[in-house]
Formats: C-alpha cells, sequence, structure tokens
C-alpha cells in the first residue's frame, strides 16, 4: 500500500503545486487583463530577500513607443519603510506595480530587490516575495475558507482563522450559517468590495510576504469600512517594505515618503505635511480630494436623516 501511496501523495503535491502556480498567475492577469508574456531569462537565480530594500533606478516605459509612461523614475523604498506613489489619474501609478511584478520590463533603467535586478531572477520566485492587496479582489468560485487558505495552502485551521482575524473579516465569516465553508461567488454568497479586499487582506496576512504591493481603491468605500480596512493595512505593512499605489489620497498621511507622479515624471516627494505646506501638485489634489470626500459625507448625512 506504501509504494502506492507515495507516488500518489506525491503527485497530489504536484497538483497542489500547479494548482497554485496557475491560480497565481490567473488571479494576477485576471487583475490585470492580459495574457503572461515575459519569460525567466536563462540562467535565472531564485531571488534572495535578506532585508527588502527595493529600488526604481531611472526606470522609463512604454506600453506603446509613441506613449511614454514613465520617464526616468528614480526612488526608493527602504526595507520596512511605507512610500505611497500618488498623482492624477493616468500618471502611470499601477504600471509601476505592473512592472514590479514583472508583467512589463522597462525599456530602460532597471528595478532591484536586495540589489538583484528583477529581470535577472525567477518569476516564481519575484511573486512569491511579493504579496498584492489588489483593487478588485477576484475571489475564486469556492468556499470563503479556500479563498483565505489561498495565500498559503499548508496554513493550519488556526492561521486561517487568526488572519481572518488580523483582517477584521472573522467575525463576519463566523456569522455565516455555514462559516468558512460557506461558498462564495457565482453561485454562493456575494461580498461587498469591502468583505473581499478584507478576504484579500487575509490572505496576504498568511502569506507573510517581505514587500507589499497596496492597490489601494479608486472607489470610495463607506466611511466606517475605510477606516476598518485602513487599519488592518496599516497592520500588515508594518515592518514591511510598502508600496502604497494611491488612487486616492486617504492612505498616504502616514507614508514615510509620498512620490507625486506627473506625466511620467516625479513633480514632488516628501512626507505628507511638508507636501502640503509646498502647495504644489500634491497641496492641489489633495485639496480636491478633500471637497469631493466632503461633498460625499453630506450626501451620506442628508441620505441616514431622510
Ligand atoms: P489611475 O489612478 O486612473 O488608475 P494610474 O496612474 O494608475 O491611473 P496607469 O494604469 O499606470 O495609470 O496607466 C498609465 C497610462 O498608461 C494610462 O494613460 C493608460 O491609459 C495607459 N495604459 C495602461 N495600460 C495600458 C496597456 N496595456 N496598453 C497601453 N496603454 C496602457
Amino acid at each position: 500500500l506504501i509504494q502506492l501511496y507515495q507516488p500518489l501523495n506525491f503527485m497530489g503535491m504536484v497538483y497542489r503545486e500547479i494548482k497554485q502556480a496557475v491560480i497565481d498567475i490567473e488571479a494576477l492577469f485576471d487583475i490585470l487583463d492580459r495574457s503572461p508574456e515575459i519569460a525567466d531569462r536563462p540562467g535565472a537565480k531564485p531571488l534572495a530577500v535578506p532585508s527588502g530594500d527595493l529600488r526604481f533606478e531611472d526606470v522609463h516605459f512604454a506600453y506603446v513607443p509613441e506613449r511614454p509612461i514613465l520617464r526616468g523614475v528614480t526612488f526608493e523604498v527602504p526595507s520596512g519603510k511605507t512610500v505611497a506613489i500618488v498623482g492624477p489619474s493616468g500618471a502611470g501609478k499601477s504600471t509601476l506595480s505592473r512592472l514590479l511584478f514583472r508583467f512589463y520590463e522597462p525599456q530602460s533603467g532597471r528595478i532591484t530587490i536586495d540589489g538583484q535586478d528583477i529581470a535577472d531572477v525567477t518569476q516564481k520566485s519575484l511573486r512569491a516575495a511579493i504579496g498584492m492587496v489588489p483593487q478588485d479582489t477576484v475571489l475564486f468560485n469556492d468556499t470563503i475558507g479556500y479563498n483565505v487558505r489561498y495565500g498559503r495552502w499548508e496554513a493550519s485551521e488556526e492561521e486561517v482563522h487568526k488572519a481572518a482575524a488580523l483582517a477584521q473579516i472573522d467575525v463576519f465569516i463566523k456569522s455565516l450559517p455555514e462559516g468558512y465553508e460557506t461558498s462564495v461567488g457565482e453561485r454562493g454568497l456575494k461580498l461587498s468590495g469591502g468583505e473581499k479586499q478584507r478576504v484579500a487582506i487575509a490572505r496576504t496576512i498568511l502569506k507573510g510576504p517581505p514587500i507589499l504591493v497596496l492597490d489601494e481603491a479608486t472607489s470610495a468605500l463607506d466611511s466606517f469600512t475605510e477606516k476598518d480596512i485602513q487599519d488592518a493595512l496599516e497592520r500588515i505593512s508594518r515592518g514591511r517594505t510598502t508600496l502604497v499605489i494611491a488612487h486616492r489620497l486617504s492612505t498616504v498621511i502616514n507614508a514615510d515618503e509620498i512620490i507625486v507622479l506627473d506625466k511620467g515624471v516625479i513633480a514632488e516627494r516628501g512626507p505628507h505635511a511638508e507636501l502640503l505646506a509646498r502647495d504644489g501638485l500634491y497641496a492641489a489634489l489633495w485639496n480636491r480630494q478633500r471637497e469631493a470626500d466632503e461633498a460625499r459625507e453630506k450626501l451620506e448625512r442628508t441620505r441616514a436623516e431622510e
């Protein structure tokens, strides 16, 4: 029996490994809506991340040659620190995260992690080192437990519950009649944007990567949900190298550095208070956002009173 069991067990392992890889890639490409093109270079080595220092060095990039998107972008996210990228819509913020995941390659310049050019390492090791909380989380047509566990298959039940608790989704899950066994997706429970994002946070907590990319939601969540999610995000980013792609500006206040991207170049950089005092592009974006938020809150209040 043992002779039969071992190969079966091995096949099970291989199957899980392949399934994980396929799901990883599917999930990421679902989000980015394109197919993989970039292959490992010959002799690519696994990435080693002793401290998690991330650098963009004079990165130039265009999706199509006639339209440059990044024109010489240089910045560093020192190990354990948080850097937020802000800028007008279309400035190239999400493009930076696509380059970091190596869905595309810069035309010139390079991106390094602890001194290693990401173009020279295996994609598998690169993607294993980076956790992403995307804007729009894709959930699999499976149980909610499966969707959390996807962060790390071999996690114990206790670890799954702990991650869900840190992401502040466990109380909600436990309140469901079938708990962690509840089906989600097309034929199951429909989760709100905030709940889905918390599932993504729980996954990332389970994965425990040294580098985090937080792609902040474009759409406004209600103020309570947003506060909860921000707390959870802040908790997971503590002590990890974190790049926040901020489509709105609400999570950037506490970033160690804010990079203001405009038309493919860094227009301003510094911490929140310094940039506000400068009264430049960041201050203008900030004031515009604040006015929009105030108008939204006023509308929410009048609706609640009606
Ligand atoms: P937002 O805050 O609105 O999400 P962003 O700063 O994240 O904007 P990016 O998604 O990085 O902007 O896009 C930068 C520019 O590149 C945009 O003008 C966009 O239209 C263009 N772009 C994005 N993806 C592609 C693509 N696959 N092919 C061609 N152009 C693209």
